[in-house]
């Protein structure tokens, strides 16, 4: 079965997360106090002083929060979302974004190229 894009978009800010939490794979500004000096290999690593990791996982959360808002399908459409300007079929006023809405589309865009990313999620043009 394929994945709900808020399956899919969990498990990418999963692995994410994850990676932020682990001495080894967090992502470090080259300067940062946690990063081995190559110069000097004998000194101990110190605490972040970039803040980047912590930065990362801040983002998580603030996605996560947003998936959380507009991961609620009523009828096939977004609970959250009424239909402006995006370029969904509108029934004559404002009607609620067909699930998923764009603002689930813009938060798994960046991972497009990821294998289990479906072109059906491209968020629609804007008219
Ligand atoms: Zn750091
Ligand atoms: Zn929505």
């Amino acid at each position: 079965m394929q994945p709900s894009i808020v399956t899919f978009i969990e498990t990418i800010l999963d692995a994410e997360a994850a990676r932020q939490h682990h001495p080894s794979t967090q992502w470090h500004a080259t300067d940062c106090n946690a990063l081995p000096d190559v110069l000097n290999p004998g000194i101990e690593t110190g605490s972040c002083t970039c803040g980047v990791p912590a930065q990362v996982l801040a983002e998580i959360q603030s996605r996560r929060a947003l998936l959380d808002e507009h991961g609620d399908v009523n009828d096939g459409e977004c609970g959250t979302c009424v239909d402006g300007h995006w370029g969904y079929p509108t029934h004559g006023g404002s009607s609620p974004q067909r699930y998923p809405c764009r603002s689930l589309r813009l938060l798994a865009l960046p991972y497009a190229s990821h294998e289990a990313y479906l072109d059906e999620w491209q968020p629609p043009t804007r008219r």
